[in-house]
């Protein structure tokens, strides 16, 4: 018999709303230990959480570009669970009426077409405090970190439509690319602003009978997502043939022996409305507001891009995947710059030193009009390639005009006919045997010259001026 896969995935993603969803403590649970707490989200008795309208508009712009069909009301329950991470007992959770039902996302098939995926539907939900385990000393300690607790969160259940490693991978992946354009969140697995759970049956191809699934928790990037699918539907495939029933439970990934091993049994506790947040109403006004404030996206700027500035596909897709990347972009060609060379010198120079550097294009000194003045340099021929590269450098450590850098290092150019002729004659003096090896058809003579040229020039010679010199003396 041969099976297929059946995959469907509930995703966590923290907002990155400036307070937490319930209070107005700080929204930062990276910073040190139980700072950013109060009451509400210490969860003592008596205190009446005021729910966040920030977070609710930052998640319904996730609801939007994921194509959801926004409820105009929601509300919460209490998702019922006793554990030190929730002293409270309950987390507030949207189990009965979610903020958004019904989406999708195309994203790249295997076979090369698109592949429509639905989204079942999205609710919100407050995070649970961290629980600090340190077995260090001679009793092993639990510590519990509130400044997670009460952070806001959406929850995005898919329909079981993935059908291998790579769908799955490719969904997480399109969803992070717009859940980032309208600014939510940045959807990190690696450092758990978005945390992914799989699960996966098989049944045999061609039917569509759902079976029991298992849960995948605990993978921390996508690939190790893509691994522990392709892991678990092979453990499945074994059961199945040596005639073991699959049991519903939750398994955990484990990165270092590359395998899942089960966790728990699945627990569902009750699930009571909850009294004290008041119902959750959008109405035309604020899905007005919302839907006005959503961007271009990046599929649609591909496509622009490709028309307005004749970049080859890939080159577009590879300006529109970020929206920094494309409006740093579009800042830079708005200076007369040439798409392609503003293109290359973003993807080649400038976004491997922001990451050498831990910088990001929003945060960097090198803005859009300071690598504009230089590349404009280089497009005039005042500079050529390795000295822009040099000035670059001291574009992040300076904030001197790229004119003035190329002005105190000596940077610009030799173009100047006798200058270039002058050093030409020089280096075919001093190599013989390459002027001779040329002559008797050995091509790379030439470019051992030009390289000798260059060196000579100190690196600012035109190249291209150079190599017509140096033809025009060889033939
Ligand atoms: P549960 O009640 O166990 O949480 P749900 O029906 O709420 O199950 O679905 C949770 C997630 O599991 C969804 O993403 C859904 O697409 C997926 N899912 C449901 N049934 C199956 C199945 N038989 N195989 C794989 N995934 C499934
Ligand atoms: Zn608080
Ligand atoms: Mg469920």
């Amino acid at each position: 018999m041969e099976y297929e896969a059946v995959i469907g995935l509930e995703i966590h993603v923290q907002l990155n709303s400036a307070a937490k969803m319930f209070c107005d403590c700080p929204n930062r649970p990276g910073d040190e230990p139980n700072k950013n707490t109060c009451p509400i989200c210490l969860w003592l008795p008596g205190y009446i959480p005021k729910f966040s309208q920030e977070a609710l508009e930052k998640a319904a712009l996730v609801c939007l570009v994921l194509n959801c069909h926004l409820e105009r009301q929601s509300a919460f329950d209490q998702k019922v669970y006793y554990y030190p991470d929730l002293p409270k007992g309950y987390q507030l959770s949207q189990a009965h009426q979610p903020l958004a039902k019904s989406g999708w996302l195309d994203i790249a098939g295997e076979d090369g077409r698109p592949k429509r995926l639905r989204i079942r539907k999205i609710h919100m939900e407050e995070d649970v405090a961290r629980l600090v385990h340190e077995t260090e000393g001679r009793t092993p300690i639990s510590l519990v970190d509130f400044n997670r607790a009460g952070t806001p969160l959406v929850e995005i259940v898919t329909e079981p439509d993935m059908r291998g490693p790579q769908e799955a991978m490719e969904f997480v992946r399109t969803l992070r690319t717009q859940i980032r354009y309208v600014g939510s969140s940045e959807c990190s697995l690696e450092q758990g602003s978005m945390r992914v759970d799989a699960n996966v049956s098989l049944r045999p191809r061609g039917s569509n009978q759902l079976n029991t699934k298992v849960e995948i928790k605990n993978m921390n990037s996508i690939r190790n997502l893509g691994e522990a699918i392709a892991y678990e539907t092979s453990r499945q495939m074994g059961s199945l043939q040596s005639g073991e029933a699959i049991t519903l439970h939750t398994r955990l990934w484990d990165a270092e022996k590359r395998l899942t091993v089960p966790m728990r049994g699945k627990f569902e506790g009750p699930c009571v409305p909850d009294p004290s947040v008041a119902q959750i109403l959008i109405s035309d006004e604020l899905l007005n507001d919302l839907r006005s404030r959503l961007p271009e996206m990046p599929q649609p700027k591909t496509e622009r891009f490709i028309k307005q500035y004749g970049l080859a596909e890939e080159e577009a897709m590879l300006m529109s995947s970020e929206r920094d990347v494309s409006e740093y972009f579009e800042a830079v060609v708005k200076r007369n710059i040439s798409p392609r060379t503003a293109t290359h010198w973003l993807a080649a120079q400038m976004l491997p030193a922001l990451k050498e550097r831990n910088e990001s294009l929003r945060d960097t000194p090198v803005s859009p009009e300071r690598l504009a003045s230089l590349l404009a340099m280089l497009e005039k021929d005042e500079v050529n390639a390795n000295s822009a590269k040099e000035v670059l450098t001291r574009l992040f450590d300076s904030d001197q005009t790229p004119e003035a850098i190329v002005e105190q290092y000596g940077f610009k150019q030799v173009s100047g006919a006798s200058e270039l002729e002058e050093l030409v004659d020089q280096v075919l003096a001093a190599n013989p045997s390459a002027v001779n090896n040329f002559r008797s058809g050995q091509a790379k003579a030439l470019s051992f010259l030009i390289g000798q040229a260059m060196q000579a020039s100190q690196g600012k010679a035109n190249p291209k001026r150079i190599r017509e010199i140096l033809m025009a003396r060889l033939i």
